[in-house]
This record gives C-alpha cells, structure tokens and sequence, in this order.
C-alpha cells in the first residue's frame, strides 16, 4: 500500500513554529505569522502603507490556508521551499475553524508585548481584537477550496479580508463572484508581460500561467465594491522592461489601484538572485511613471521601507476609497470621515517621511 503523503510533519512544523508560525486547525494547512508592521505599530511606530486602505497594522491577522502550497515557485521568493511546493495534505478544515483560530494564534503570539514597557497600551488592547485579515503570507490561496466561505466567514465577523492571488486559478475568481464572495480588497500579482518570461521567472508547476493570469485580469473590474488592485514584484535584470507590455495588461484588468514593489533580496531567494537585483527607489519610480504615461493613473503614496510605490486611477477612486475606509472605522473605531481622513493622511505622510532600508 502507498504511503499517506503528510507534508507538514512534527519536525517540520517545529521548524516554522522557530520562525514564528503557528499552523492551526486539524488538517494543518493554515498559518498564522505576526507581520513587521503589526509589532511595529504596538511598539508605537509607523503603520504598513496600507493605511491608504484603512488597514491599522496592529489589528491585522497575516495568514494563509494553503502554507507551502503554491502553483508557482518564483525566482524571487524569500520562503525557502522544495520538490513538494505544489503538492497538499488532501483535507482541508471549514472557514469558521480556521477564523477562529487564526485569532487565538495572533492573540498568542502577541501576549508577549502586554507586559513590554515599549508597548503602546492602547494599541495592544485594540490588537487582540482584530479587525483584519490578510490572506497573503504564503502559498496561493486560490488552491483552497472553501476561499468564498472563508472570505464571507471573515467578513461576516465585521473584519475586512485582503486576498493575494498569482491570477492563475480563474475558476475560483469566477466562484467568488458568483457567490459574491468579494474580498475587500483584491490583489492580482503579475510578474512579466509575455509566457516565456512568465514561465521562467515563476517555475511555474502549471501549464499556460500567462494564459491563466490575463483570464483573472478580465474578471477583475467584476469586483466592483472591492479594491482591486494591479501588483508588480519588479526584479531588476528580469522583468523591469516592456512599460508598454504592462500597460496593456493593466488596460484589461481595470484596476482601481497599480503596486509596484521592488524585489527585496531576503530569505531563500538569496540562493537564487544576487543583491545587484534589487531596484532602487529611483529605478522603480522612473519605470512606474513610464508605465503611468500609457495608462492616466497617479501617484499616490511612496513607501521607500518596503520599497513601495502605490498609483490610483483617478480623484474619484480616492473618494469613493476613503468612504470605505468610513465604513470601516463606524464598525470599528466609532470614528466619523473628518477624522478618519486626517488619520490617513498623517499616516501616508509617516510611511512617505520613513528612510529608505536596505536589508
Ligand atoms: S496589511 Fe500586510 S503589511 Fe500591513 S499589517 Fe497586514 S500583513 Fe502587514
């Protein structure tokens, strides 16, 4: 008889347990990882540049239910993985398992900053409620099968849900949007403008994955009450060329929002890519704006920390944005537009003030 294929064993869940994961549920597939900016705004410092979209970093869950699970194993990943990046544990847990232990996990991990002198008080009182999840710290959450039930169980807890999606699982996009499970916000990562890049710089375990990614590309204006947004990982020497290339595709999807993020050479990607592939601030500008000039859209917020830049598609978009965010914080924060507003904008201002890292 075959052996059972079991891919998160002790051993290896102890390895991710020292790298501050918790995997949670019976079926091992979901985890849980305090993001830097969650532990930064409890030590009373900047908020992730997410702020534009209302996120309060110290409430937000950083999650995945598919851990180590992935249709792609890019050349600028920073996790380390293996042979079986793109092969699963066969059952998976329900959403409401899965919600409601990914916030005791985060409630767990951040036990420890209660009894710090250096912890903002009433950031830790706010963070063991979270009011966000986002679904993005690794593998490709379109593999799960339960992601419309899981997107509705976190929205119906009045949190808000980030999805971060590679694009090459379609038939789940158009799940969502026929049960209308609409994310709050919608993240669709493209990473070249033709399929043999495509195909080179994600090794990818599919067939046609550039093919794939423009069929999600068309569905994304189908998220009308979501923030949907265009997202680059720019490697230099790879794929920061073809401005035009990128416009076209931007002109399929629609986007509310275009991100371009400069690659960070971090973690396992080390073994791949060399520091020399990392844009600088300036180099990602230049190309941004390049790709900005086919397509109208303006830029919003420069994060040089996280090596960000955030362009939106137009002042409408931003009100219609900052309206969401109002509704965010009535359930939230009890707090009114005016309000709301000046703290976003303080926030953009930190997030722009910060000096440039290099890691
Ligand atoms: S939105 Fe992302 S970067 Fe911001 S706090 Fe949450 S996990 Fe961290």
């Amino acid at each position: 008889m075959p052996s059972q294929f079991t891919k998160f064993t002790p051993e290896r869940i102890k390895k991710y347990e020292k790298s501050g994961y918790r995997i949670v549920g019976k079926h091992k597939h979901t985890g849980v990882q305090i993001c830097r900016w969650t532990k930064s705004k409890l030590r009373g410092e900047r908020n992730c540049y997410k702020a534009a979209y209302g996120i309060r970093s110290h409430r937000c869950v950083q999650m995945t239910p598919t851990l180590d699970f992935c249709s792609f194993s890019c050349k600028f990943c920073w996790r380390t993985f293996g042979e079986d990046r793109f092969k699963a544990e066969k059952k998976w847990d329900d959403p409401k398992t899965i919600v409601d232990n990914i916030i005791i996990a985060q409630r767990n991990l951040l036990s420890g900053f209660g009894g710090n002198a250096k912890t903002a008080k009433l950031a830790f009182k706010e963070a063991m409620e979270p009011a966000h999840v986002a679904i993005s710290l690794d593998g490709e959450p379109t593999l799960y099968p339960n992601l419309a039930e899981l997107i509705q169980e976190i929205k119906s807890r009045g949190m808000t849900a980030f999805l971060v999606t590679n694009g090459t699982f379609p038939n789940r996009l158009k799940e969502l949007i026929k049960k209308k499970a609409f994310p709050t916000n919608l993240y669709i990562s493209v990473y070249a403008t033709n399929p043999d890049d495509y195909k080179f710089i994600t090794n990818s375990f599919i067939k046609e994955p550039f093919e794939r990614v423009i069929e999600s590309l068309k569905l994304m204006k189908e998220f009308e009450e979501t923030r949907t947004i265009f997202r680059m990982t720019l490697v230099k020497g790879y794929n920061i060329k073809d401005p035009e290339g990128y416009a076209k595709l931007i002109k399929i999807a629609e986007p509310k929002f275009i991100e371009f993020k400069g690659y960070s050479y971090l973690g396992g990607s080390k073994k791949r890519l060399q520091m020399s592939n990392m844009p600088r601030m300036e180099e990602l500008e230049e190309f941004a704006q390049a790709i900005a000039q086919h397509t109208g859209y303006k830029i919003k917020v420069r994060d040089k920390t996280s090596r960000v830049i955030v362009f939106i598609k137009d002042d409408e978009t931003w009100k219609w944005n900052m309206q969401k965010i109002k509704e965010q914080d009535a359930y939230f924060r009890k707090i009114n537009l005016k309000q709301a507003e000046k703290e976003i904008e303080s926030e953009i201002m930190k997030v722009e003030a910060t000096p440039e890292e290099m890691s």
